[in-house]
């Protein structure tokens, strides 16, 4: 449930009001959502954040990676971080694996961090209502909660994934999405490297071996269409990391998966009627086209996005297209390259090795190009 020592705003959906009149009010309390509510509620908006989801955070959908450059103000890693990656180790197809230095991170508790913004932006004074799900939004900036209740807020911030409905009411919906599935497994000895294996038999994706402490993340993400492969490709992983003694050969202790958005940047703004409505994080299309990272975004862009409201509540009426360059900025030069990249790879049939190594963010080709290399290196790997 929602963790200890949480704010007493945290309410339950039968407790709705049948029409309720917040400044802001935030669908989907996933890192983007929490970080967006706690930004506009310390900026004095009255907000109210929703999520379908009964316990913040949960079941986990992610492999729980995030790169070393990825820092928050006032933020405490205890109890988060489950251990830290000091490499990455790529292997293509069956190819000697290269070792990359420069991608070092840590490895977290998802949950936690999920439910460790929550508890953010609960003390910033946003209330919170869980097992609530927007059913509908509506032309005029209405939205009908599952508990009945018509919201009726002066914005909404939509942060709820990568099939948002905020962002098909504004047009803005993720048309490329890879699936992705992932096993917990037993490791055979401690491991301080993120190993990503590329190959043909996962087109548009890759898999990948994500250690935290006895365990680890084994996951593969393939294109959407080709998500029927996925169970096949994951047990065949796991078989062959077993027989090299890898992993533990004893079945999976947990099944996860979801989509993650590839196809790039949406924009961000619109308008339902006079209500400003504003995407952030995966429903803005904010994950890294081939790596599939999206954490740092979704924190990032979610406080951009509360900051953003709260000013064009206050009357900036620039301050939602200012949201919208800055996104640009921080982003488009990134997922322009990867776009690139992931288009060479998914032309023609299988790629051969020397293409997978050249699509992948370890190799020194990914960056180059006519222009040289860009400093555009700060994506981290997921
Ligand atoms: C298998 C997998 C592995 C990944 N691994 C990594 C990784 O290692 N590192 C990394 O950086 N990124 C990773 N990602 C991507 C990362 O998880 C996302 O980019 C990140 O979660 C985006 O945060 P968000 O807040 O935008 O969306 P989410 O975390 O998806 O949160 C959206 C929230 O909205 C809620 N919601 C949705 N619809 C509604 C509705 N109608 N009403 C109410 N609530 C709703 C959901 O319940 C959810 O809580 C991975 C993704 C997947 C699928």
């Amino acid at each position: 449930m929602f963790p200890a020592g949480a704010s007493p705003r945290v309410d339950r959906a039968a407790d709705a009001q049948p029409e309720e009149r917040p400044d802001l009010l935030v669908v989907g309390l996933g890192p983007a959502g929490a970080s967006a509510a706690a930004a506009a509620a310390s900026a004095g908006c009255r907000v109210l954040a929703v999520d379908r989801r009964r316990r913040i955070g949960e079941p986990v959908q992610c492999a729980e990676f995030v790169s070393s450059a990825f820092s928050m103000e006032e933020f405490s890693w205890e109890g988060i971080a489950t251990q830290r990656i000091v490499r990455m180790v790529t292997a293509v197809q069956e190819e000697r694996p290269r070792v990359s230095e420069d991608f070092r991170g840590r490895m977290i508790c998802r949950s936690a961090f999920d439910q460790a913004l929550a508890r953010r932006a609960a003390a910033a004074g946003a209330h919170i209502r869980l097992g609530v799900a927007v059913c509908e939004v509506r032309a005029d900036g209405g939205v009908r909660l599952s508990s009945g209740a018509l919201i009726r807020p002066r914005a909404l911030v939509g942060a709820d994934g990568p099939r948002s409905r905020v962002g098909a009411a504004i047009g803005q919906s993720n048309r490329q999405l890879v699936a992705a599935r992932q096993f917990t497994v037993g490791l055979r000895q401690p491991y301080e490297a993120t190993d990503i294996f590329l190959s043909p038999a996962y087109p548009g994706g890759y898999a990948w071996l994500f250690p935290k402490g006895s365990a680890a993340n084994l996951g593969v993400g393939v294109d959407f269409h080709r998500r029927d492969r996925l169970k096949p490709l994951l047990w065949d992983l796991h078989a062959r990391l077993a027989a090299n003694a890898r992993v533990q050969a004893a079945p999976p202790s947990s099944t996860t998966g979801g989509l993650i958005p590839v196809g790039g940047r949406l924009r961000a703004i619109g308008a339902l009627g006079a209500v400003a409505a504003v995407l952030a994080g995966d429903a803005a299309g904010l994950t890294h086209p081939v790596t599939g990272a999206g954490i740092e975004a979704a924190v990032y862009s979610g406080v951009l996005a509360g900051r953003a409201v709260a000013s064009w509540l206050a009357g900036h009426c620039n301050a939602l297209r200012e949201y919208e360059n800055d996104l640009s900025d921080l982003y488009d030069p990134a997922y322009a390259r990867a776009l690139r990249r992931r288009r060479e790879l998914l032309r023609g049939g299988g790629p051969a090795a020397e293409a997978l190594w050249r699509g992948w963010i370890a190799s020194p080709e990914y960056w180059a190009d006519a222009a040289g290399p860009s400093p555009d290196a700060a994506a981290p790997p997921a």
